[in-house]
């Protein structure tokens, strides 16, 4: 190959990332390699993508349609011997190799860097070289002389071993090693400069891959090693052991909740007895998930995705790589959002745990290296997944090979975008009103869309009771039996030339795992009949969520729900919410590629006002920034996105945002009695200027003043909530927030999470002080954050005086019911005690003398 210019600078110590890619892109642009303004361009690279490749090693590229900008080919390697942090995982880069591409000789270059990658030892040499022309022959070496040769002769890839430094442990996990808890492993494993080894039997996997630490196969009680190598290699081990440690009781308590569920689900399927209805074809596979319905088979998730290999180039590969991730990812955090808010955390954590997937250095990296060989992107997704599935699905253990589904699942989603159909989802809209879906493995993707109204439940072939389809369904509260065998798939015969079940009535009965295909009329009179018994009991377990939250003494507590979509308010309605406390509106702007405009926003707000029916409905306007990041706004990456430009900050900045969304709602307001509210409010002028702003909006509409509240999610705001509360009509207090915010401790931090305690004295004092202020004027406080749905929580604030509790539907009926159980006066007595004690642990303690429910019937 011809040679590329590289240009060199040693011992280079940028202050971030930002500020390394500026230097290195300096570098390119005295060489004549690029136009100035290429530098925005690799600027703007690092904001839709990570350029972190592994090792050390970062290579800064510019977006596909700024390559006019590009003179002609060249490298420029900045040294940082000291690293530089690399996104937000602590990823440290020592080589910074920032690319102009004008034609495709770097082709060869990003070939020997991935090669290069793999001998760690020569990357630590390249870190701190004092040679220049070592970095440039290492990079520009012939095949034949090339890195290896450079590196003293280690050629090929080693298989991991186990470093000197390290400890033994054995995995405490009911479930095994599966992939939400490797996703936090191999994001606590990231933030050490140390590499970090994990052992099961006679494999090892780099602990900061989620994919190959999934490969361990470490089922319940497997031995591990773990083991590290480098500067901070101790604290990596003992703090990555720690993690394994904590996830462990949380793996344990989620278990014990799933077995009580299903000791719960058994009861009410006593109701069936040894009921053994007659059909054409029983199949009998595990249960899923509880339930009893009749219904029509449908052949859910379609047809294989059809991929060719085609190539461009590598820029042109590698973009349509990052656009299909970064679109993938954009749908994952919205599933995980609706999910969350849905009141469905199960689910959440699972689009978030598919999130982690996606991140996977070890699978971006096999995917660049098809690329690099010329392969299409979609061909090179494809094939790496491929390996990736078939290996999870060979792991002996039964838990772990149903992980397989999750995988294949995101594999599918990001094939989808990079074959321009990322928006398809099966043909959901022609399935009947009393869908029964066959699947082979029905993704959690596809389980997310089912629209409830029409389908009744599902089958598998495949799964199992842990898989997370399985968990799913019961949070979807649809009956699912997994396991039933191909014959569900191969018309009952087993043969897969037969025709598939599909169109056939059947019973579906996720009590004992059974499907009935085409039962005789007996058996579905007899199963109408079982049906309506189960439905008189469920009635009689709900009967009392629509009564008011009334305290024994009197005092009634308004109840709502935290819902963001029409469908779920009419369902929170169902479940007893006396309407929506908080709808949060960034999901418009996460799960699309652009800003939605005011019309969209229009429909969408008056839809919800609709299904609430004349309650009320406070919406909330845009939280993004913090955890909530929308990469079509193009926003600066932060440092500290939480102490950032986010909330009400941002609307504050943009008039572009804020002006159409505040239209929308004054407009939508015509159709319900509909509440503005702002998040993350700090300070009184922020109050000031946005009710001016508010204010114009509305003369110009000529629309009729909404009460205009604000979010108590910052300590200053709720120490001065007797000033506020002259602006405003209302206060929602954040516990998520407020208790991040409160207790120093980010909400989202691995490690730290877990102090992020809303039931810390800290925060109660905060909330009473709010309340405090609230009074002076005359308002009214909801609480709109978790701490609303826990009962012990709801208990402490309505002690506190606050007087709307905003929380997941799911929620609602349980705390309604514990509120009816206690009068107001021993409500406040018990927050009145809260507030007197030193950790949230004895707070918590104080839960003990919460009246249970069967005492209260
Ligand atoms: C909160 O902070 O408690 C809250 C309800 O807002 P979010 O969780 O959306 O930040
Ligand atoms: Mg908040």
């Amino acid at each position: 190959m011809s040679t590329i210019p590289v240009e060199v600078r040693l011992g280079a110590a940028p202050h971030n990332r930002e500020d390394a890619v500026r230097a290195a892109g300096a570098l390119l642009a005295q060489a004549g390699h690029i136009q100035h303004a290429y530098i925005d361009s690799l600027l703007q690279r690092e904001k839709v993508a990570n350029t972190f490749l592994g090792e050390g090693l970062a290579i800064p590229h510019g977006m596909v349609e700024d390559k006019h900008l590009v003179q002609r080919t060249g490298l420029a390697v900045l040294q940082v011997p000291a690293g530089v942090r690399w996104g937000d995982d602590a990823k440290q880069a020592h080589l910074v190799v920032a690319i102009a591409a004008a034609t495709d000789d770097h082709i060869q270059v990003l070939r020997r860097l991935t090669r290069l990658m793999r001998d760690s030892a020569l990357m630590r040499r390249l870190a701190t070289t004092t040679d220049a022309g070592e970095i440039v022959r290492a990079l520009t070496a012939d095949d034949a002389s090339g890195a290896a040769a450079a590196a003293g002769g280690a050629a090929s890839t080693p298989a991991l071993e186990d470093f000197p430094l390290g400890r033994e442990l054995s995995l405490n996990y009911p479930n095994g090693l599966h992939a939400r808890p490797a996703g936090e492993w191999a994001r606590v494993a990231g933030r050490f400069q140390a590499r970090v080894h994990v052992r099961c039997g006679d494999t090892v996997a780099d602990a900061k891959s989620v994919a190959a630490l999934l490969g361990l196969g470490a089922g319940r009680g497997a031995q591990l090693r773990l083991s590290a190598q480098g500067s901070d290699a101790a604290a990596a081990l003992s703090t990555l052991s720690a993690t394994i440690q904590r996830l462990g009781e949380e793996e344990s308590r989620q278990a014990e909740l799933s077995a009580a569920r299903q000791a719960q689900a058994q009861g009410l399927g006593s109701e069936l007895g040894d009921w053994q209805p007659t059909a054409r074809h029983t199949f009998t596979g595990i249960a899923a998930s509880p339930g009893l319905v009749v219904g029509t088979l449908v052949q859910a998730e379609g047809t294989e995705l059809e991929v060719d290999d085609r190539f461009n180039s590598i820029a042109e590969e590698a973009a349509a790589l990052d656009r299909a991730l970064a679109a993938a990812l954009a749908q994952l955090r919205q599933l995980a959002a609706d999910a969350k808010a849905g009141g469905r955390a199960e689910q959440a954590a699972i689009f978030t745990a598919h999130q982690g997937l996606l991140q996977d250095a070890d699978l971006l990296q096999a995917v660049s290296r098809q690329v690099v060989q010329r392969h299409g992107a979609a061909w090179a997704w494809r094939h790496a997944m491929a390996g990736r599935v078939a290996a999870q699905r060979a792991l002996a253990d039964a838990t772990l090979a149903a992980r397989a589904a999750d995988l294949q699942d995101v594999g599918e989603r990001v094939l989808r975008h990079l074959l321009g159909r990322g928006h398809e989802s099966t043909d959901v809209a022609a399935w009947p009103h009393d869908a029964i879906l066959l699947a082979d493995d029905l993704s959690p993707s596809v389980t997310a869309q089912i629209d409830t109204s029409r389908v009744r439940g599902f089958c598998t072939a495949r799964g199992g009771p842990t898989a997370h389809t399985a968990i799913l369904a019961r949070a979807l509260g649809l009956p699912a039996v997994v396991a039933a065998g191909p014959g569900v798939l191969a018309g009952g015969s087993g043969d897969a030339a037969a025709p598939v079940l599909a169109g056939a009535v059947a019973i579906l009965d996720g009590y004992r795992g059974r499907l009935y295909v085409g039962p005789s009329e007996t058996a579905l009179i007899e199963a109408r009949e079982r049906m309506e018994r189960l439905a008189r009991r469920q009635e009689e377990e709900a009967r009392t969520r629509q009564q008011p939250a009334t305290t024994t003494d009197g005092h009634t507590v308004e109840i709502a729900a935290n819902a963001n979509r029409a469908d779920q308010a009419v369902k929170a309605l169902e479940a007893g919410a006396e309407g929506v406390g908080l709808m949060r509106t960034e999901f418009l702007f996460l799960e699309r590629d652009t800003v939605p405009d005011e019309e969209d926003q229009y429909q969408t707000y008056r839809a919800m006002a609709e299904a609430l029916q004349g309650k009320p409905l406070v919406v909330r306007t845009l939280d993004i920034g913090g955890d909530k990041q929308v990469p079509h706004l193009d926003l600066p990456v932060e440092e500290n996105p939480f102490l950032g430009v986010r909330g009400a900050r941002l609307a504050l900045r943009r008039d572009d945002l804020m002006v159409p969304q505040l239209r929308a709602l004054y407009r939508a307001a015509q159709h319900g009695p509909l509440q503005i509210m702002f998040p993350m409010i700090s300070t009184v002028e922020e109050v000031i200027t946005l009710r001016q702003r508010m204010e114009a909006v509305r003369a110009e509409l000529n629309a009729p003043a909404v009460p205009v509240g604000i979010m108590i999610e910052v300590p200053s705001a709720a120490l001065i909530a007797d000033r506020l509360a002259a602006h405003v009509d209302f206060f929602s207090i954040g516990t998520n927030d407020l208790t991040q915010y409160a207790l120093a401790v980010d909400r989202q931090h691995p490690e730290l999470a877990g102090m992020a305690d809303s039931l810390h004295p800290a925060v109660l004092r905060l909330i009473e002080r709010t309340v405090a202020g609230a009074r002076q004027h005359g308002r009214w406080v909801g609480v709109c954050g978790g701490l609303a749905g826990e009962p012990l929580g709801a208990a402490l604030l309505v002690g506190l005086g606050v007087d709307e509790l905003s929380m997941s539907t799911g929620d609602i009926g349980t705390v309604k019911a514990l509120l009816r159980r206690h009068s107001l006066a021993e409500l406040q007595a018990l927050a009145q005690r809260a507030l007197q004690v030193d950790t949230a642990d004895e707070v918590r303690a104080l839960g003990a003398e919460l009246r249970p429910a069967a005492a209260a019937q």
